[in-house]
């Protein structure tokens, strides 16, 4: 059970928040283009992300709160790798799809 992973059963902060960077960060990742979208000159989000509804970002796959996945988790841009099972953000997105509040992984 050592290697459980919280986030391959939840997915809601991949369908709760939008998920920008700088622009560039897409480039050197290699992100396809038809993956992102504009927010201004300088910041981009991944493209389902950056609506006020309906918030779900397009590389996820599965259905929350059940089994999910991120088909670009190689190239996930950095708020990916920030946001931390347990952290506040987590269980601001984790309760937005009813889901129960998990303790700090680290
Ligand atoms: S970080 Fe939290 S909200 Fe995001 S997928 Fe993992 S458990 Fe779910
Ligand atoms: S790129 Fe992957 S990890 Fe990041 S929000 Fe989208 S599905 Fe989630």
């Amino acid at each position: 059970m050592a290697d459980f992973n919280p986030c391959q059963s939840c997915g809601a902060c991949c369908a709760h928040f939008r998920v920008s960077f700088y622009w560039a960060e897409a480039e050197s990742l290699g992100l396809p283009e038809a993956l992102t979208e504009a927010i201004n000159p300088w910041m981009s989000c991944m493209k389902g992300t950056g609506q006020r509804a309906g918030v779900r970002c397009v590389a996820l796959s599965g259905e929350i709160g059940r089994e999910v996945g991120c088909t670009i988790y190689p190239q996930r841009p950095s708020p990916c790798h920030e946001l931390q099972p347990g952290e506040e953000r987590c269980l601001r997105a984790r309760a937005a799809h009813g889901l129960p509040a998990l303790p700090l992984s680290r």
